[in-house]
C-alpha cells in the first residue's frame, strides 16, 4: 500500500477510486477507520484519505494518527479546521460528544477540502451523518455510513426513530424496545444519555438514525456468524424499509501499524504459562468510580489466577496524572508482585488478545473490544458500564463467546450496588475453567478468519463496495 502510485488504476485501466474517510472522535471510532483505511488501500487499490480535526481529544488518538501516517504513507491526511464552539453550552457533557458535535456545526467546512480532493466516495462515521450526507449530496460525491459498533446496535439505532414516533403520545419515554427481526433491547440496556431527550448525544443519535435512508450505502464492523440476526434484519429491510445496502465488513483486521506503547509488559506476558492470564480492560474512554476500582482489585487478587490490568484513573488520557500506588494501595501493589502485571499506560491490544498466555477477558464490551476477542479466541467476561455496552455484551453471550452478568452495575447506578470481589473472583475462576466457552470461542475465531479471507462474506462486501466506489454509485 505504501507503494501505490496514487490514480495508477488497475490492470484494466479503471481509475483506483479516492475514498475519504471522515472519523468522528475517541480511540473507539479511530481505530475501526484506521483499519478500514489499510483494508482499501492495501488489500483492495484504493487511494485513501482520512479527515482530521486536531488537537484530537485524548492522545492516544495523537500518536495512533501519527503512525498510520508514518507506516502508510499512501493514506494522506485532509485537516479539517473546526469552527468554534461555545463549550459553555456543554458543561459536564462527555468531551468525546463534545467533539462529534464540533465537527457536525462544521460540515459546511467540509464541502471546500471534498471539492479539492477529486474524490470518488465519502465514507463518514455515524455520529456525522445526518449533516455530512447532505453536503455530500450538495457536491454529487457517493456518501457510505460507516456504524463502527455491532450490527446488533447499529439495528437499534435505525429502529429507535420509528419506536419513538410510535410511542410519541408518551413524550420521550424508552422503555424495552423490539427491533424487529432482531432482539428485544430491554430498558436497562439502553445507552443512558437516551433517556434524556435533551442530551447531545440523543440529539445527534435520532437525527443520525433518521438520515440513514439519505446514504449511498452502509458499512458495519459485524459479521454474520457472532450476529446473524441483525446482519439479515438490516439487509432485508426487516428493522425498517428503505435503508441503503449494508455492508457487512468486520471484523476488521488490525491495520499494521507499529506499536505506540513502551511494550514494557510484554516480557512479563512471555514469561508465564499457556492461557493462565486475565486481561482486563474497560477501554480508552472511561474511568471506574474509586470504591468499583477497590472491588475489582480484590476480586482479581481473590481468583487466584495472574492478570494484566489496564487501569484507567480519567476520561481523556490527558488528564491520567494520578499514580498506580494512590489509586490501588501500595499493599496490593506488593501483594500482586510478579504473579500480575498492571499499568496505567496504553497497551497493545490485538498483540495481547493474541498472545498464548491470555485466556480470559475481562472487557467493557466496547465493540472493538469484542471484535478483537472474537478474532482471537478469547473468551470474555462481559462487565458494560456505558452506552452501547450492554447491547453488545448481549450478543457476547447471545454467541456463546462469553458471560455476562446481567446485574452487575453500570454507570449511574453505581450507588450501593459495586460489584463485590467476591462476585468478580467467582466469575473469573468459573469463565477461566470453562471448557465450552473456551472451545466456542475459538470456533468464533475460525468463523471470523474465514470471513475476512478473500473469498470471505466481510471481504467479498468490501470489494462490492470499492466496485460501487470505483463506479460512482
Ligand atoms: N485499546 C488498546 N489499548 C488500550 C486500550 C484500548 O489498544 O490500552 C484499543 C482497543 O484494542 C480497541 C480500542 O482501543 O481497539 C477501544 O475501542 P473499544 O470499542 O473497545 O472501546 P472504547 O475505548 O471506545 O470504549
Ligand atoms: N509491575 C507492574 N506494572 C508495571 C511494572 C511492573 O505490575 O508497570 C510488576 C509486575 O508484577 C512485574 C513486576 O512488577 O512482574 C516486576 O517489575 P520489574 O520488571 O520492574 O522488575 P522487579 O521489580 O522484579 O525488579
Amino acid at each position: 500500500c505504501s507503494a501505490a502510485v496514487p490514480n495508477s488504476g488497475d490492470a484494466r485501466g479503471s481509475p483506483r477510486p479516492h475514498v475519504v474517510l471522515l472519523p468522528s472522535a475517541g480511540m473507539g471510532h479511530l481505530v475501526p477507520f484506521t483499519r478500514l483505511a489499510t483494508a482499501l488501500c492495501s488489500g483492495h487499490g484504493c487511494d485513501v484519505s482520512v479527515v482530521t480535526a486536531v488537537p484530537t481529544v485524548s492522545s492516544a488518538e495523537a500518536r495512533h494518527l501519527a503512525a498510520l501516517f508514518a507506516a502508510f504513507p499512501a493514506v494522506r491526511p485532509l485537516e479539517l479546521d473546526l469552527a468554534s464552539l461555545d463549550v459553555s453550552e456543554f458543561a459536564g457533557a462527555d468531551p468525546f460528544y463534545v467533539r462529534y458535535e464540533a465537527i457536525r456545526r462544521s460540515a459546511s467546512l467540509l464541502a471546500p477540502l471534498l471539492a479539492g480532493a477529486s474524490a470518488s466516495a465519502l465514507v463518514a462515521d455515524i455520529a456525522l451523518a445526518s449533516v455530512v450526507i447532505p453536503v455530500a449530496k450538495e457536491l454529487g460525491l457517493p456518501c457510505y455510513v460507516f456504524f463502527t459498533g455491532s450490527a446488533t446496535m447499529f439495528s437499534f439505532l435505525a429502529y429507535l426513530p420509528t419506536y419513538l414516533d410510535a410511542n410519541a403520545g408518551s413524550g420521550h419515554a424508552i422503555g424495552d424496545v423490539d427491533v424487529p427481526g432482531v432482539c428485544r433491547v430491554p430498558m436497562s440496556s439502553v445507552p443512558q444519555a437516551l433517556h434524556d431527550p435533551d442530551d447531545i448525544f440523543t440529539r445527534q443519535f435520532i437525527a443520525n438514525g433518521r438520515s440513514l435512508a439519505n446514504a449511498d450505502g452502509l458499512l458495519v464492523n459485524a459479521f454474520d456468524a457472532l450476529e446473524p440476526e441483525a446482519v439479515a434484519a438490516l439487509r432485508r429491510g426487516t428493522v425498517v424499509a428503505g435503508l441503503p445496502p449494508v455492508f457487512a465488513v468486520g471484523p476488521l483486521s488490525p491495520a499494521s501499524i507499529p506499536a505506540e506503547d513502551s511494550g514494557n509488559y510484554l516480557p512479563w506476558l512471555d514469561a508465564q504459562p499457556a492461557r493462565s492470564v486475565v486481561y482486563v480492560s474497560f477501554g480508552s474512554r472511561k474511568a471506574l468510580p474509586r470504591d468499583q476500582l477497590n472491588s475489582l482489585a480484590a476480586g482479581l487478587e481473590a481468583s487466584g489466577h495472574r492478570f494484566l490490568w489496564v487501569v484507567k484513573g480519567a476520561v481523556v488520557d490527558r488528564d491520567d496524572a494520578g499514580e498506580l500506588g494512590d489509586l490501588l494501595g501500595e499493599g496490593f501493589l506488593q501483594r500482586i508482585h510478579g504473579r500480575a502485571f498492571v499499568t496505567m499506560e496504553w497497551v497493545h491490544q490485538e498483540v495481547v488478545l493474541n498472545h498464548p498466555a491470555v485466556g480470559l477477558f475481562i472487557s467493557h464490551c466496547g465493540w472493538n473490544s469484542v471484535t478483537e476477542a472474537a478474532a482471537s479466541g478469547v473468551p470474555v467476561v462481559a462487565w458494560p458500564r456505558f452506552a452501547d455496552q450492554r447491547v453488545n455484551a448481549g450478543v457476547v453471550a447471545r454467541a456463546g463467546l462469553g458471560a455476562w452478568v446481567e446485574r452487575w452495575s453500570w454507570e449511574g447506578e453505581e450507588d450501593g450496588v459495586v460489584v463485590s470481589a467476591e462476585d468478580i473472583a467467582g466469575k473469573v475462576k468459573s469463565v477461566m475453567a470453562d471448557e465450552a466457552v473456551r472451545k466456542t470461542a475459538a470456533s468464533v475465531r475460525d468463523a471470523a478468519a474465514r470471513v475476512v479471507a478473500a473469498g470471505g462474506t466481510s471481504y467479498r462486501s468490501l470489494a462490492e463496495l470499492v466496485r460501487r466506489c470505483r463506479d460512482g454509485l
